[in-house]
């Protein structure tokens, strides 16, 4: 019996042709036409006008953070609630990270306590450029209720979409709200390019502007000419390639990823856990099902680290949900405006096995073993 991984790339032979099909035309580089026709397609999917392909998500926040007047000074409201690289972003511009406590049915950013930073942060005489959301493990926020309380404050809504790709809020692409949106392709994501992420926005002066400074700001003069500092955040032909490959059968391995949230509860449906988001869709939101997350409820007398150990002997990765950011190290002077959901998540929080790439066996052994441990069996 081999391991089973959370979220393991999903690789078949479109994507090994598609890396031969690069190589065999030459564009061994950054950039190359399967760059251009990568950024088409999934704008095209996502549904925003323009999209520029880049080295990373993390890569993709930052560009986009600078465009909206990032800067040392500044605050930047953020759900507390996900991985480090929504926070880094931030503070690589220099500006000041300001984390937002969740809502408990999924664990995405409580939008009250979001329009209550802004205001508070206002209030004081800070300045807010931007606000930027996080589709937790492939769970669109509130949006209908999040654009209308920024529109009304005037603040520009950026979407850290890395995990939400596919997903939908009232018929809508995560990956479409707000000034501008990072998708993430890193190898565990709902579709990877090995390493890799995307900037995408309706504003093509943003996207342009983030495209100068992500090949070196170099000006168009035929000699090399700078007259800014640029990044080197371009993605390469070749693993365009394999994200063009993996778009292509992206519906079927969201699929796959339904299936196994289905049959967590269906087997898990009767113990004391709650599921982040639902299974399918509660009529205004479709997940892409990237992770299923469950919170241990009072009744099991286990902590996440006890079924970490005990599925780890039947090796089976599962992990924590996300420490908040609120409570990292690195964070610890940064403002806050919390209520505990977040942290309470975090202490009773998992993710489990989601991966598109499991076999029908290991689905059956994967959510038999969560059960007996859970039950204690
Ligand atoms: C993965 C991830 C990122 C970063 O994406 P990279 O492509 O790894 O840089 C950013 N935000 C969230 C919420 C993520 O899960």
């Amino acid at each position: 019996m081999s391991r089973i991984f959370m979220s393991k790339a999903d690789i078949s032979d479109a994507e090994e042709e598609a890396v031969s099909r690069a190589i065999r035309s030459g564009w061994v580089a950054p950039l190359g036409p399967e760059v251009d026709a990568f950024e088409v397609e999934i704008a095209e999917r996502v549904g925003v006008a323009k999209a520029l392909a880049l080295s990373s998500g993390t890569a993709a926040l930052h560009l986009a953070l600078l465009h909206l007047g990032a800067r040392p000074g500044v605050a930047v409201v953020v759900s507390s609630m996900t991985f480090a690289a929504s926070a880094n972003a931030i503070a690589y511009t220099g500006a000041d990270p300001v984390f937002v406590d969740s809502r408990d049915s999924d664990g995405n950013v409580s939008p009250d306590l979001l329009f209550e930073s802004i205001d508070t942060l206002r209030a004081g005489g800070t300045e807010v450029i931007g606000a930027m959301t996080v589709d937790l493990i492939g769970r669109p926020c509130d949006y209908s209720v999040i654009e209308a309380g920024l529109e009304e404050r005037g603040v520009p809504l950026l979407e850290d979409a890395a995990e939400g790709l596919g997903a939908y809020h009232r018929g809508k692409a995560v990956g479409s709200f707000g000034r501008a949106a990072a998708l993430s392709f890193n190898g565990n994501k709902i579709m990877t390019t090995s390493g890799g992420g995307m900037l995408l926005s309706n504003d093509e002066e943003l996207v342009d502007r983030a495209r100068y400074l992500s090949t070196q700001a170099r000006q168009p003069v035929s000699w090399y000419e700078h007259t800014e500092i640029g990044y080197n955040y371009r993605l390469s032909n070749i693993l365009a390639a394999i994200g063009r490959a993996q778009l292509s059968r992206l519906d079927g391995m969201i699929a796959r990823r339904r299936e196994l949230r289905r049959r967590y509860m269906e087997v898990l449906g009767d113990l004391d856990v709650h599921f982040l988001g639902t299974a399918d869709t509660d009529g205004d939101d479709v997940e892409n099902c990237w992770l299923t997350g469950i919170v241990l409820g009072d009744s099991i007398d286990l902590t996440p680290d006890d079924v970490q150990v005990e599925m780890n002997a039947r090796d089976i990765e599962v992990r924590h949900l996300w420490k908040p950011m609120h409570l990292q190290p690195v964070f610890a002077n940064a403002r806050r405006f919390v209520d505990g959901t977040s942290e309470r998540l975090f202490r009773r929080g998992l993710t489990l096995p989601s991966g598109s790439e499991i076999s029908d066996a290991d689905v059956e052994r994967v959510v038999g073993a969560i059960h007996d441990v859970l039950t204690g069996a």
